[in-house]
């Protein structure tokens, strides 16, 4: 093809005197790697179900030129990223493009397990032997004596270890469809790319397993040599290291699996529903309302725990629930905080900015996290009364001295219990007798279920007499 592939926007927005231009250097093999994936992808009719997502690299800003769907991933994260996309739109051709310094050395272990897990991705390997955006600095592909920043001597295997064959590598896993290296440095090999870019996009397409392509791909910038140079030296030095051809091209069994099973996790956990469609377990069978809640406090206050209990009562009355917990190094003391959705729909994403309730269980969470409470929210204090000068205007404010009410019942760790009475008295977004039911089955220690029945009522009735007085 001539002319320029609709899959590429029309113009490139990134830089305003760079709109007809991509930012590689002359003679880069991106921008050839670039046209051949445009190319298959015009040609496949998949230009509005394709994902690309882009590495931290040369190739940072394809997201400028594909006019597909575009993610930004993290430095090595791309099969990861490219994981989770295709797991969750498994209709789309999910495309992974990295160089050897994003796939080889900072995310060798996300692009090992996504093989070996046969993700039914395309992943697009470009394989100069260097690192190119950071300046020059030794990659995993550098050869055996070839300089670079990081190696001005030249790189020695005594020092460095050998360059790492990544195709190789994957094709001892099983599970792998297609694994193919190819090269840009000439016409015939360019054609031979095409092909093999073709190739595994139309594995993928028929979801027969994962696909890796390695392109070997002049980098004449920092190679320090005029394109033709480049060329020839990706055919006399990098061909003989890594050779051309196909390594792995078969069906694995693991593709006709399906993936994983696709049932609802209340079922997969064994929380089976009653004749009425209930979940036995929830007692009152009181409807779960959908909300966002983020629970912050110290390590060792139950704070995780708490937005367990919270996304297990979603669960148990059959609601979509994610629980994304954050924490410090530090076992206790530390700052801890999770992030909890309760939904009627699929959950597009675990982390919540603006949570419709904050549960904080000290002033540094307060102070923190209150700001992000969405307008007309919630916000459960673990204190008396609100710290001088704290103001959330935005979000209605309930001090309840969860710490001191557990504590005079004879165990300051039921705090959590307190907190999650409160906010049930508090939003009614789910029953008493559920929670009450999940709190138990929670406490490990048979002796402290009395204990925690009491927390968890006397959060309700704190909740309660507030209301009355109000
Ligand atoms: S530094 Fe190398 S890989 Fe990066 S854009 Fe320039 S030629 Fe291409």
């Amino acid at each position: 093809m001539l002319s320029k592939s609709d899959v590429f926007y029309d113009r490139y927005e990134r830089k305003a005197e760079l709109q007809h231009q991509t930012h590689y250097c002359p003679g880069c093999g991106h921008g050839i790697a670039h046209k051949l994936l445009a190319e298959a992808i015009h040609d496949l009719g998949a230009k509005d179900s394709t994902i690309f997502v882009s590495p931290v690299g040369c190739s940072v800003f394809a997201y400028y030129y594909f006019d597909v769907g575009n993610v930004q991933a993290a430095h090595g994260r791309t099969p990861a990223v490219a994981t989770a996309l295709k797991r969750s739109c498994p209709g789309s051709l999910v495309i992974g493009y990295q160089g050897d310094g994003d796939l080889a050395a900072i995310g060798t272990a996300e692009i090992l397990h996504a093989a070996n897990r046969g993700e039914a991705i395309s992943i697009f390997f470009v394989n100069n032997a260097i690192y190119g955006m950071t300046g020059g600095q030794m990659a995993p592909t550098t050869l055996v004596g070839q300089t670079s920043t990081t190696t001005p001597w030249g790189r020695r295997p005594a020092n460095e270890g050998y360059p790492i064959h990544v195709a190789e590598l994957l094709a001892t896993l099983e599970a792998p469809a297609y694994i193919e290296r190819v090269s840009l440095h000439d016409g015939k090999n360019i054609m031979k790319a095409r092909k093999a870019i073709r190739k595994a996009l139309d594995i993928q397409r028929a979801g027969a397993g994962f696909t890796f392509v390695e392109i070997l791909s002049p980098c004449p910038t920092i190679w320090k040599m005029t394109p033709v140079e480049a060329q020839r030296w990706v055919e006399e030095k990098l061909l003989p290291v890594f050779p051309l051809g196909i390594l792995r091209d078969r069906r694995p069994a693991i593709a006709a699996d399906g993936g994983p099973p696709r049932k609802p996790m209340a079922e997969v956990l064994g929380l089976t529903r009653d004749a009425a469609g209930a979940i036995p377990a929830s007692g009152a069978g009181a409807a779960v309302q959908p909300v966002t809640v983020k629970v912050a406090g110290f390590g060792g206050q139950g704070v995780l725990l708490l937005g367990q209990m919270l996304a297990e009562i979603g669960l148990r009355e059959g609601m979509e629930v994610s629980w994304l917990p954050s924490y410090g190094p530090e076992m206790r003391s530390g700052s801890a905080h999770c992030h909890v959705c309760i939904a009627g729909e699929r959950i597009g994403s675990p982390l919540i900015s603006n949570p419709d309730v904050l549960i904080a269980m000290n002033e540094l969470s307060l102070r923190k996290f209150a700001p992000h409470v969405r307008a007309g929210g919630l916000i459960l204090y673990n204190q008396d009364a609100l710290p001088a000068g704290f103001d959330a205007a935005a979000a209605r404010v309930v001090c309840v001295p969860a710490s001191r009410i557990a504590d005079d019942l004879g165990a300051a760790r039921a705090a959590n219990a307190v907190l999650l009475g409160a906010l049930q008295a508090e939003t009614a977004t789910f029953g008493a007798e559920v929670a009450l039911s999940v709190l138990v089955a929670a406490i490990r220690n048979p002796s402290l279920h009395e204990l925690n029945r009491k927390a968890f009522q006397a959060g309700r009735s704190f909740a309660a007499e507030r209301t009355a007085a109000a």
